[in-house]
């Protein structure tokens, strides 16, 4: 196994190796006393809040406030915040003004989409790629993209995006779509809701990744798993789908971040969320299954743990904060997992079937050999 923590330094708990078996695994470096938090992940890389609790859901804290529309808001960029203090510790996040700018632009780029999809000139794509092998989807997706760069992104690249745009200026002005970017519009399939919210997930990875400068951020991230393959395969539309969201976001994105979208990038975005990202659930005592899901968060730093049916770690949310605990004394070496889903009571077909359908590979911890073999 090759050992790369000098490329990971994420916790002083663990190191994340590369296994024999496949894929890459969190191994304990250290023996670890039960309760020990081996990572606290302060706040996600990205995150989005579904379109139906948007208006109920912190964007900042993901506080519930039980169905009630919260009352501290940033109108124009659609954003609800619980609290005084939650609106002020987002205004104070550095150059947020571009990050209000861009979800500005794309609530006013949504409205337009809303009130034009209501009329009957949207056609859902449909595709289906059954009989199809792997290598021939990867092709076909792979021609989809190289269309993007090679004939729409030069049709659309001849306009200078919001030439003098001056983000200090930005702050407290309507920040509109401009003529240029509206023509180009034009020529952009609309986008529905959860393209809206998509949309706005990407934006909000690529701000943190590029002007939020986090180093350790970046490095994990252009680590983690694609499961783009796997679910193009599950739903072909989503291809359709996904290209509509990087055609708005490449004409409406200020300057200061389109010069990071590219569709590779974006490629890699929405793979690793596909393959990485955790559901933010109602915090409450009740039981999983009455729970609501609010929307996802992609913890890059807590992507390296692989699934266990009997899991030595357990991670828990604390307002945006995620963090890590060992549920029993930890030897040095030992491989620290985390279950996917709390689907530990379920039986083995269900589970196997389970972990299938959402994370697409079939689980082979300890617990489920051992079941197996008494089958
Ligand atoms: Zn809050
Ligand atoms: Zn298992």
């Amino acid at each position: 196994m090759t050992v790369t923590p000098e490329i990971l330094p994420i916790s002083t708990y663990f190191d994340i190796k590369q296994t024999s078996y496949g894929g890459r695994a969190v191994f304990a470096n250290k023996e670890i006393c039960k309760d020990t938090k081996v990572l606290v992940c302060d706040h996600p890389l990205s995150s989005f809040i579904s379109y139906p609790f948007r208006k109920e859901v912190c964007c900042y804290c993901f506080h519930y406030n039980n169905g009630k529309t919260l009352k501290f808001k940033i109108p124009e960029a659609e954003l609800w915040f619980c609290s005084q203090n939650c609106l002020m510790s987002f205004n104070n996040i550095q150059f947020v003004d571009i990050l209000i700018d861009s979800f500005s632009k794309l609530s006013q780029r949504f409205q337009q989409c809303k009130k034009r999809l209501n009329s009957s000139n949207f056609d859902e794509q449909q595709l289906n790629l059954s009989d199809k092998t792997d290598d021939e989807i990867q092709d076909f997706i792979e021609a989809n993209w190289k269309n993007i760069n090679n004939i729409w992104i030069p049709s659309v690249s001849n306009h200078d995006t919001n030439s003098g745009t001056n983000i200090i200026h930005v702050k407290n002005k309507a920040n509109k779509v401009n003529n240029q970017q509206q023509k180009n519009l034009s020529k952009c399939p609309l986008i529905n809701e959860e393209e809206f919210t998509e949309s706005r997930f990407i934006t909000q990875l690529l701000f943190h990744m590029q002007i939020c400068n986090e180093n350790l951020h970046r490095e994990v991230f252009t680590n983690l798993q694609s499961n783009e393959l796997e679910m193009i395969k599950r739903f072909p539309p989503l291809l359709f789908s996904q290209i509509k969201i990087f055609q708005n976001l490449y004409i409406i994105l200020p300057t200061e971040l389109q010069k990071f979208l590219n569709t590779a990038t974006f490629r890699q975005i929405l793979g690793s969320e596909y393959a990485n990202a955790f559901g933010i659930w109602e915090l409450s005592d009740a039981d999983q299954d009455s729970r609501e899901l609010f929307g996802s968060g992609l913890y890059a730093e807590a992507s390296f743990f692989n699934n266990s049916c009997q899991p030595n770690l357990v991670k828990t949310r604390n307002g945006h904060q995620m963090f890590f605990k060992v549920i029993k004394d930890i030897e040095a070496g030992e491989e620290l997992c985390i279950n996917y889903g709390n689907n530990t009571a379920m039986d083995i077909s269900e589970r196997q079937k389970y972990l299938f359908e959402n994370w697409f590979f079939h689980c082979a911890c300890t617990k489920c050999k051992t079941e197996c073999l008494k089958l």
